[in-house]
C-alpha cells in the first residue's frame, strides 16, 4: 500500500494493536503478535511493529478475527423481535451481524434501506422462505411466519435473493410446532426448492414437533446449518441415555453443519454437556438475540461463547466457531481471518478469570470460571469503542 505521511514522519499503518494474544484459527495462530491494518485491510501481523498513525495497547488481551454472530434479529422497528443491530455489536465485539430470517422477499428492500445501510457494522441476511419474515413474534402475539404455506412463495425468494446478493447468504426457514404448527414440514421443502434454485445455503430452525427431526434432518444438504441445535426436548440431538441419536450423525457426516442459535427456548446445558461428552461439538455458535432474549438467558455471543468455553470447549475452538466455520458457512471466506491483505475487522476480548453465573433456557444455573468480555473492535481498519 502507499505509505502515508504525517508531519514529515513516514507512517505506513493507519493502526497497529499491539502485544496481543492472537487467535485466528483460520491460519491455526495463537501467538503473541502485533496486528497491523492499513487501507481497511490487515496490514501484518508480527512482532515489533510500528509506524502507524494510532498503536493501541492490547497487552493480556485477545485479538481474533471480527466475531460473526449468524444468528440474531436486527430488523428493528420493521418487525417485532428485532433488536437494535449496533447496539448489539457493540456489546459483543460482534463485527459481521447476520439476521436470520427477519425480512422475507415482501420486507427485504426496508430491512436494507432503513438498517443495512446506514449501519456502520456489517450486516447480511439470510431472507425467509416466508413473504412477511418474522411478523408476529413477541409475548402478546406468537403466529409463526410458516404456519400458513399461502405465505411461502419459493419463486419471490429467489427474485429477491438475486437482487440483493452482495447481502444475503441462504435462504431461511423455521419449522416445529410454533413456527409452522399445521404446514408441518412443507415450509423445509419449499426452502429447499428457493435455495437451490438461487444457488444458496439454508438455514433450518426446528422447535417442537410436528415435525420430527427425522422429517427435518435428512432433507438438509451439505453445507446446510440446522440452528438450535442444542435444544432441549423435545426434538433434542441426544437421546435420554445422552447419546447423540442417529439421524444427527447421519447429518453431520453428510455435511449439515450444526449451529447453536441459543436464543430464548433453544439452547440446553444438558444437551450441550451430553453432546460435548460424546464427541459432538457445535460446528457454529451464535447467540439468536432477539427481543425476548437478548436480556437473558441468551444476551450476546460473548455471553454463549463463555457458556461452551465453561462446558470445557478450547478457545480456538470457540473462536473457529464465531469466525472461519461461519464465514464458511456463509460462503464468504474473506470474513471470519485476519489473513493479511484480507477485510480488516478485529475483535478484542478480555478473558476473565472468577465465579460468573450462566442460565440456559429451562433455568439451569451454572458457575462458570471464566468470562469473554469485549475490550473494543477493528472494522474495515477503523478502532471501534465497544460497550460492556
Ligand atoms: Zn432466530
Amino acid at each position: 500500500m502507499a505509505p502515508i505521511r504525517k508531519r514529515g514522519v513516514r507512517v505506513s499503518f493507519d493502526l497497529i494493536l499491539k502485544g496481543g494474544r492472537v487467535v485466528d484459527p483460520s491460519q491455526n495462530m495463537d501467538k503473541l503478535a502485533d496486528v497491523a491494518f492499513a487501507g481497511g485491510k490487515v496490514a501484518a501481523i508480527g512482532e515489533g511493529l510500528t509506524d502507524a498513525k494510532t498503536v493501541r495497547d492490547v497487552k493480556g488481551r485477545i485479538v481474533t478475527p471480527g466475531l460473526i454472530d449468524i444468528h440474531t434479529h436486527v430488523y428493528w422497528g420493521g418487525t417485532s423481535l428485532g433488536i437494535d443491530p449496533v447496539a448489539l455489536a457493540l456489546r459483543s465485539a460482534v463485527t459481521t451481524v447476520i439476521d436470520a430470517g427477519s425480512a422475507g422477499a415482501g420486507n427485504f428492500h426496508g430491512f436494507r434501506r432503513h438498517i443495512i445501510e446506514p449501519s456502520p457494522i456489517r450486516i447480511l441476511a439470510y431472507l425467509n422462505i416466508s413473504y412477511p419474515g418474522i411478523f408476529a413474534f413477541s409475548k402478546p402475539v406468537m403466529v409463526g411466519e410458516s404456519t400458513d404455506v399461502r405465505l411461502l412463495e419459493p419463486n419471490e425468494c429467489v427474485r429477491v435473493a438475486g437482487e440483493h446478493k452482495d447481502l444475503i447468504v441462504g435462504v431461511k426457514v423455521r419449522v416445529g410446532g410454533v413456527a409452522s404448527g399445521p404446514a408441518g414440514a412443507t415450509p423445509l421443502y419449499l426452502a429447499i426448492d428457493a435455495a437451490d434454485a438461487a444457488g444458496l445455503p439454508m438455514m433450518a430452525h426446528l422447535d417442537k414437533l410436528p415435525p420430527a427431526r427425522h422429517e427435518v434432518l435428512p432433507h438438509l444438504r451439505r453445507g446446510d446449518v440446522l440452528t438450535h441445535c442444542f435444544r432441549p426436548v423435545p426434538n433434542a440431538p441426544v437421546q435420554g441415555d445422552g447419546r447423540v441419536r442417529a439421524e444427527v450423525l447421519e447429518a453431520r457426516a453428510r455435511g449439515v453443519l450444526f449451529d447453536i442459535g441459543h436464543g430464548g427456548g433453544s439452547f440446553a446445558f444438558r444437551t450441550a454437556r451430553e453432546a460435548l461428552a460424546h464427541g459432538f461439538p457445535p460446528d457454529i455458535i451464535s447467540s439468536d438475540a432477539h427481543i425476548l432474549s437478548v436480556d437473558g438467558p441468551a444476551f450476546d455471543l460473548l455471553v454463549t461463547m463463555s457458556k461452551m468455553l465453561c462446558l470445557g470447549m478450547s478457545l480456538n475452538d470457540v473462536v473457529r466457531c464465531c469466525t472461519s466455520a461461519p464465514a464458511r458457512a456463509m460462503l464468504r471466506d474473506e470474513l471470519g481471518t485476519l489473513k493479511v491483505g484480507g477485510i480488516g475487522d478485529a475483535s478484542v476480548l478480555d478473558l476473565v478469570a472468577g465465579d460468573f453465573e450462566y442460565v440456559d433456557v429451562v433455568d439451569e444455573m451454572i458457575v462458570g470460571k471464566q468470562r469473554l468480555f469485549p475490550a473494543g473492535m477493528v472494522v474495515a481498519g477503523k478502532w471501534m469503542d465497544t460497550t460492556s
